[in-house]
């Protein structure tokens, strides 16, 4: 079993209500391959919401008390990112889940690159908040980016 973001299964828990649908991601979901899961909605956080970036440092400074998840007005949603994150550790371990497609570049799910922080379109190095933690406990972590040039190169 994968574990896969919930809005690449088309689930529209998007922070504006929508989804990230991909066909491939879709399918093995409804092949029984794969299980969506969403951390910022099981961080509490509402659908829809104003989007949210990693500010003044990396998903490890986040980790370690250092930096913040902060929302487009400013408010400081750390606490939902971090909860979200924990409940998706807790069930892969539950349900024995080593692998996981993530959505690129966002704040929770991205992996490699994600938002800067400054809302403005602009990428940096770096992990969402739910791959680091994913990626720090044994869990292998891919972007829908780059599952689709695996398939592209075996294609
Ligand atoms: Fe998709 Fe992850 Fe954002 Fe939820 S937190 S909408 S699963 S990218």
């Amino acid at each position: 079993m994968i574990l896969v973001s919930a809005c690449l299964a088309g689930i529209c828990c998007k922070y504006n209500g929508g989804d990230n649908g991909v066909p491939l991601i879709k399918e093995l979901v409804r092949q029984g391959k794969a299980i969506p899961l969403c951390p910022e909605q099981l961080g509490g956080l509402p659908t829809p919401r104003l989007p949210a970036e990693i500010k003044g440092g990396s998903a490890r400074d986040v980790w370690q008390g250092k930096a913040l998840v902060v929302r487009k007005d400013g408010v400081d949603v750390t606490e939902n990112f971090i909860r979200g994150a924990r409940e998706v550790l807790k069930f892969c371990r539950e349900m024995g889940i080593k692998r996981a497609i993530l959505k690129a570049r966002s704040p929770s799910c991205g992996k490699g690159l994600i938002y800067d922080g400054t809302f403005t379109g602009k990428l940096v190095e770096g992990n969402g908040i739910t791959a680091q933690l994913l990626i720090d406990n044994g869990i292998g972590v891919l972007t829908e980016d780059e599952i689709a040039t695996l398939y592209l190169l075996n294609d």
